[in-house]
């Protein structure tokens, strides 16, 4: 890991004292303290308003009780979390997710990372996260949606479209969202469209929301890339994981003339070097809700499965490589084989997917490196764009939101990449990210007095 500015640490020692036991919030608490030593030596006024401090510590927590009867009529328990971490720039805006590893420390960097990346959208919305433990996996549609409305139950008073507004992440889309809608507009008997974005185009959702977030991973990577006179044509890239980020990745890679030659889930990885076939992928993965070696059984000769415990995607030698599973998913070793394999680029489409190591690994060997931060923001910088069309109750066309969304991720690369060399680390992508994301969501708490 790099270090951290000496002033810095007390606070870093405050946050694991004050959170123990929730390594991946550390993790990410350490990634951002590491950029900001060259920001206090600037603004030292940061360091005597304790900005630091508050921006560590979550505005509010909510941990609560999700009592529901699965369809044996067995009671069962999990627990519902929402960190809403910072609103000095809008309504908390952030995910929930539905993973059995979920606990507060998860939500809690989520929450942390959350605010950081709304904040370089350029976007009215402040930072927010939630979840729960409860395992959406082989659960019946009538478990999942009495799940939703419990956990509704409990959650809805602490929302409301100026308050906080949640969305997807992983293991919840757009069905998720709908029962928890509908359950949150029966329980306030209002109907209030902005209080959940990754809505359906039925009630209120917004065109290219579903693609967003993998759309605008490639187009952060195409910036990236034309900063040294490169594109997308030709190459050949791997795209971890195959749920919604990775699916529309790999869609915008192809249509950029690049070559997707791998994706994976939990249970392993495929290769197929005449390029994925997404309407295999979609079809498995969305329709059949299907293990991935199913892609490389039904493709047959050429094409190959390996499961998790014999290898990892990042094995296999490609030019781009767009990690968009899941936290810590590519370790230092992973980073090192990438690299030797002449790897010249990475977009984290999903939160947190570089270990410490790796990072460091990446940005000793001069490559592009993206965090998901800056990378991945695409997702809730529609999220907002959906918001805003529910406030004027207008519906805009897949291009003018396509349109938007492009501007708005060239708009985020530039930023990262001007604020990297103002503070004196050109081509640092994740300290331009951490730099620009603070300072904006810093200011904005400094006006407002300490609050
Ligand atoms: N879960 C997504 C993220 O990590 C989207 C959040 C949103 O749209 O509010 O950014």
């Amino acid at each position: 890991m790099n270090s951290i500015d000496e002033k810095l640490q007390p606070i870093l020692a405050q946050v694991i004292r004050r959170n123990a036991g929730e390594p991946e919030f550390h993790q990410a608490v350490h990634e951002v303290l590491e950029s900001l030593g060259r920001v206090v030596a600037k603004h030292p006024d940061y360091l005597e308003q304790a900005l630091i401090e508050r921006i560590c510590e979550p505005e509010r927590q909510i941990i609560f009780r999700i009592p529901w009867v699965d369809d044996k009529g067995q009671v069962q328990i999990n627990r519902g979390f929402r960190v809403q971490f910072n609103s000095a720039l809008g309504p908390y805006k952030g995910g929930m997710r539905f993973h059995p590893s979920v606990n507060v420390g998860i939500i809690k960097f989520l929450g942390f990372e959350q605010t950081f990346k709304n904040a370089l959208t350029g976007m009215p919305i402040g930072g927010g996260k939630g979840g729960s433990d409860f395992d959406p996996k082989g659960r019946s549609d009538a478990e999942i949606m009495r799940f939703c409305q419990s956990l509704m139950t409990e959650l809805h008073r602490h929302l409301g479209e100026q308050t906080d507004v949640p969305a997807g992440d992983i293991g919840v889309g757009g069905r998720e969202i709908g029962y928890m809608f509908g359950q949150y507009k029966r329980l306030t008997n209002r109907y209030e469209a902005g209080v959940f974005t990754g809505k359906a185009l039925a009630y209120g959702g917004s065109r290219a929301r579903t693609e967003a977030t993998g759309y605008g991973n490639t187009y952060f990577v195409q910036s990236m890339l034309k900063t040294r006179g490169a594109d997308f044509d030709g190459k050949k890239v791997v795209v971890s994981g195959s749920g919604n980020v990775a699916i529309y990745s790999i869609e915008k890679v192809q249509s950029f003339g690049g070559k997707v030659i791998a994706c994976s889930d939990s249970s392993g990885y495929v290769v197929d070097e005449a390029g994925i076939d997404l309407a295999l992928l979609k079809e498995i993965k969305n329709v059949r809700r299907d293990r991935i070696s199913e892609y490389a059984r039904i493709k047959g000769q050429g094409v190959y499965f390996v499961s998790a415990d014999k290898g990892s995607v990042w094995d296999v030698p490609c030019d781009v490589a767009m990690p968009s599973a899941t936290q810590n998913e590519l370790s230092g070793k992973d980073a090192a084989r990438l690299v030797k394999n002449g790897v010249v680029a990475v977009g984290e489409g999903a939160n947190m997917p570089s270990t410490p190591e790796a990072i460091k690994v990446f940005q000793d060997a001069g490559i592009l490196f993206a965090p998901g931060k800056a990378a991945n923001a695409g997702g809730v910088a529609t999220s907002a764009l959906e918001m805003q069309q529910n406030a004027s109750r207008d519906s805009w066309t897949f291009e003018q939101t396509e349109a938007r969304l492009a501007s708005i991720m060239r708009g985020i690369h530039d930023t990262c990449f001007e604020t990297a060399e103002e503070y004196g680390a050109p081509g640092n992508y994740v300290l331009g990210a951490n730099i620009a994301g603070f300072v904006r969501v810093a200011e904005a708490m400094r006006m407002m007095g300490v609050i």
